[in-house]
């Protein structure tokens, strides 16, 4: 039902060892919502992130998504569920056009299709004509359409992270998890980037989860927040709520 959380995060640990990278780590991200996810270094956001996409295993808890578990997927399942991802380091084919790298997401939705076009079936036609579409949509929205020719690793590394957007979003995705966008931003991109959020949500209809460092960021954008410290969820809240925590203020600023 539309009522229930898109994303539903239980009890979630993970153990490297005798590390406790997460620690029974609880939350819901509803439908709509940009969810962003906070907290010091070592908190195990990019653990979260990596339990997500199914490139970790965890010990205990369940994560399910649109109410099933993703537990048992492969890690190529995730993108078909409609879990897309950006990378903190740049994924993207450096010497494929800006189109190109945006068409490569479009293709990791359906492995059918993908499968369809490595073997050259008749299908492909339709298919790719399709995915050139979305691709070029998609580079409409996030103005990449004058650099679509372009080399992605000849492009400004703030066009290079708008291209990996579009790569993501290619996928159609129903989540989006966002690693560390704002990274290496100037004040001006980061202003882009809060709107093109914004977007993403209000005019694409995608629920994001964001781990963002830049606390201007993270509070403009997010209609919920919650905080990490070693490995255990400290707070949940709206950014208000969250940013005047007595346990979030002490895990940012060290004992009172
Ligand atoms: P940052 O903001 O610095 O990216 P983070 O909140 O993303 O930090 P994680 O990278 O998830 O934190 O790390 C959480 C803890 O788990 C840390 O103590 C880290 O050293 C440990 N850890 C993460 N991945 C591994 C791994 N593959 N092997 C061993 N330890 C790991």
């Amino acid at each position: 039902s539309r009522a229930e959380p898109l994303l539903s995060v239980r009890g979630l640990t993970v153990r490297f060892g005798g590390i406790v990278a997460l620690d029974a780590v609880g939350f819901d991200v509803a439908r709509g919502h940009v969810c962003g996810l906070i907290g010091p270094n070592g908190a195990g956001k990019t653990t979260l992130f990596n339990c997500l996409s199914r490139l970790y295993r965890y010990q205990e808890g369940d994560i399910l998504f649109e109410g099933r578990s993703i537990t048992n997927l492969p890690t190529h399942g995730i993108a078909g569920l409609g879990i897309g991802r950006t990378f903190q380091n740049l994924a993207m084919f450096r010497t494929l056009s800006v189109l190109q790298n945006v068409m490569v997401g479009g293709h990791s939705r359906s492995s059918a299709g993908f499968l369809a076009s490595a073997l050259q079936l008749p299908q492909v036609k339709a298919e790719e004509r399709q995915q050139r579409e979305r691709a070029e949509e998609i580079m409409v929205f996030l103005a990449l359409t004058p650099v679509a020719a372009r080399p992605v690793g000849t492009l400004p590394f703030a066009t290079q992270k708008r291209v990996e957007l579009g790569r993501a979003l290619a996928a159609n995705p129903k989540l989006l998890l966002l690693d560390e966008p704002a990274a290496g931003l100037n004040h001006e991109e980061l202003d882009d980037l809060a709107r093109l959020i914004r977007e993403i949500r209000d005019r694409l209809g995608v629920t994001v989860l964001l781990v963002e460092h830049h606390m201007g960021l993270v509070m403009g954008v997010s209609d919920r927040i919650v905080a990490l410290n070693f490995g255990r969820k400290i707070a949940d809240g709206t950014p208000a709520q969250v940013r005047d925590d007595p346990a979030v203020i002490e895990a940012y600023l060290g004992a009172p």
